[in-house]
C-alpha cells in the first residue's frame, strides 16, 4: 500500500466538503419541498411554525419594554425604549448559562432566569418598580430559541431542546408559563406577553429599524445554532385550518413562519454527509437530528475542525505527536476557525500561536498551510449550505418576482465574525437564483435582534 501524502490527504477531505453548482440547486429544490410540505401538516421534518405576528414594524412604534432572551450560550436581559423613530435605547446584561442548568430541572432553570430579571430591574429600573400602582406593569417579551409548538402570541409548548440543552420535564410544556410562574414567585410586576423566536425578533428589529424601500423578508441566524423566519402570505400556511385563517384573514394577509431549518434535510438526501459529520453527531445529546445546523452553526464547527485534525493525525500525516487538547472534545472555538481564515501572514504566524496555544501542538508551515484548508472547506461549506435555503425562500416566496429588491437581518457571530462568510453566502444565492436576483437582495446585520425584536413583537401582542 502506498501512503497517502498530507496535500492528497486533504485534497479529499475538501472535495467531501464541497457542493457543487448542481447540488446548490437540489438543496434549494428540496427546502422548497419540504418547507411547502411542514406548511400543509402538522409533524413534518421542517416544523414551519407560525409565529401569529402577522404584522411587521415600520418605524414608529413607541414604549419602553423589557425583554429577555434564551439562546443558548448565554441569558440577555434588557429594556428597551422605542423612540418611534427607527431608533432605540437598550439596556442590557448577560449571564452564561451554567452547563449544569442546561440538564438540569425545569423549576431550576426558570427560577434562575427570573432571578436575573429581578436582579435587571433592581438594578436598572427600581423606580418604576417601588410604586405599588398595577399600571406599570412591565410587558416582556420572551426570546426563546428552540422549537416550539406556538399556539398563540404569549403561549407555545417545547417541542425539542437543541444546542446542548436536555432537560427532559421541560418538553411538552408552556415555556411562558413556566417564566411567568416564577416571576410572580418573586412578585415582580411582569407580564409575559409575547413568545418570540429569535429569528423573528431579528426579522422584526431589522424592520423596525430599516424601513427604507425594500421590506424585510428574512430574520436569519447563524450563532450558536441556525435558524431563519420569513414573511409568508397568510393563505399559504394551510395547516391553521379554514375557521383560524379566516379570522386571521379580517386583520392581516401576512405571518411570519420560524421555518426551524436546522432540522432541514435530516434524511440526508441532499446535505450530503461525511465521516467527521457523523463523528460528531455521534457525541451531539440529539444524534441523528438537527444535521444541517450540525453543518453550518458556531456550536459544531470547531469541534468539526478537531475531528479532521483527529484523523490526519491518526494517519500519521499531520503533527509529530498528539495532545491532550486534541484529544478534548469540544475543545476547539468555532472563533479559531475565524481567525485562522483571516491569518494572511506569509508564515501564518496566527496559526501557528493558536494551534500552540489551545492544541498544545507545534506545526510546520506545510500543516499550518493544510489546516488553513481544512478550516475554508468547512466554512465555505456552511456558508454555502445557508446561501442555499436562503435561495430556497426566496424562490418559494417569488418575493424577487413581486418586489424590486428584499432585505434581509441577520444575526450570530458566525455571520458576523467569519471573514467573507456573507460573499460565499451570495455565491451560493447566485448560483441557484441567477446573479441578476442575488443582486436584488439586500443583507445587514439586525443588531439586537433578539432584544429589540421581542419589544417589537410585545408591542403587536
Ligand atoms: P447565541 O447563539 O447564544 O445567540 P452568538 O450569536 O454569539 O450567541 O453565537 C455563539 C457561537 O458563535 C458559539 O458557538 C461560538 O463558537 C461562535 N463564535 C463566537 N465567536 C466567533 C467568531 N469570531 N467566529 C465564528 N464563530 C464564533
Ligand atoms: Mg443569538
Amino acid at each position: 500500500m502506498t501512503s497517502q501524502s498530507l496535500s492528497e490527504a486533504v485534497a479529499e477531505i475538501v472535495d467531501k466538503f464541497s457542493i457543487s453548482e448542481q447540488r446548490l440547486k437540489s438543496i434549494s429544490d428540496e427546502f422548497i419541498r419540504l418547507s411547502k410540505l411542514g406548511l400543509h401538516h402538522e409533524g413534518e421534518s421542517m416544523s414551519m411554525i407560525p409565529s401569529y405576528v402577522t404584522s411587521i414594524p415600520n418605524g414608529k412604534e413607541k414604549g419602553t419594554f423589557l425583554a429577555v432572551d434564551l439562546g443558548g450560550t448565554n441569558f440577555r436581559v434588557c429594556s428597551v425604549h422605542l423612540n418611534g423613530d427607527n431608533t432605540y435605547d437598550l439596556l442590557q446584561t448577560k449571564t452564561s448559562i451554567p452547563r449544569e442548568l442546561m440538564v438540569g430541572t425545569s423549576k431550576d432553570l426558570f427560577a434562575f432566569l427570573a432571578k436575573r430579571v429581578e436582579e435587571f430591574i433592581k438594578t436598572h429600573l427600581s423606580e418604576k418598580f417601588d410604586e405599588d400602582s398595577v399600571d406599570h406593569q412591565l410587558k416582556l417579551g420572551f426570546t426563546f430559541s428552540f422549537p416550539v409548538n406556538q399556539t398563540a402570541i404569549n403561549r407555545g409548548t417545547l417541542l425539542r431542546w437543541t444546542k446542548g440543552f436536555d432537560i427532559k420535564d421541560t418538553v411538552g410544556q408552556d415555556v411562558c408559563k413556566l417564566l411567568q410562574d416564577e416571576l410572580d414567585a418573586l412578585n415582580l410586576k411582569v407580564h409575559v406577553a409575547a413568545l418570540v423566536n429569535d429569528t423573528v425578533g431579528t426579522l422584526m428589529s431589522r424592520s423596525y429599524s430599516s424601513p427604507g424601500q425594500h421590506s424585510t423578508l428574512m430574520g436569519i441566524i447563524i450563532g450558536t445554532g441556525t435558524n431563519c423566519a420569513y414573511v409568508e402570505s397568510l393563505d399559504a400556511v394551510v395547516k391553521l385550518g379554514e375557521s383560524e385563517l379566516a379570522s386571521l384573514a379580517k386583520t392581516s394577509n401576512m405571518m411570519i413562519i420560524n421555518t426551524e431549518w436546522g432540522s432541514f434535510d435530516t434524511a440526508r438526501a441532499v446535505i450530503g454527509s461525511t465521516e467527521y459529520d457523523d463523528s460528531v453527531d455521534q457525541r451531539t445529546p440529539n444524534k441523528g437530528m438537527h444535521l444541517f445546523e450540525k453543518r453550518i452553526s458556531g456550536m459544531f464547527l470547531g469541534e468539526l475542525l478537531r475531528v479532521v485534525l483527529t484523523d490526519l493525525r491518526s494517519k500519521n500525516l499531520l503533527f509529530s505527536s498528539s495532545s491532550p487538547q486534541l484529544e478534548t472534545e469540544w475543545i476547539l472555538d468555532t472563533s479559531a476557525l475565524s481567525r485562522i481564515e483571516a491569518d494572511f501572514s506569509q508564515n501564518l504566524i496566527a496559526t501557528r500561536t493558536l494551534i500552540s496555544t489551545d492544541l498544545g501542538l507545534e506545526t510546520t508551515l506545510e500543516e499550518r498551510k493544510a489546516i488553513k484548508t481544512i478550516v475554508s472547506a468547512i466554512g465555505k461549506r456552511s456558508a454555502y449550505l445557508a446561501g442555499a435555503v436562503v435561495a430556497g425562500i426566496l424562490e418559494l416566496t417569488s418575493a424577487l418576482d413581486k418586489s424590486a429588491g428584499v432585505d434581509i437581518g441577520m444575526d450570530g457571530s458566525v455571520i458576523e465574525f467569519y471573514p467573507g462568510y456573507e460573499s460565499l453566502m451570495r455565491e451560493a444565492v447566485s448560483a441557484v437564483v441567477g446573479q441578476e436576483k442575488e443582486a436584488r437582495v439586500h443583507i445587514g446585520i439586525a443588531k439586537d435582534g433578539s432584544g429589540v425584536g421581542a419589544a417589537l413583537c410585545a408591542v403587536v401582542a
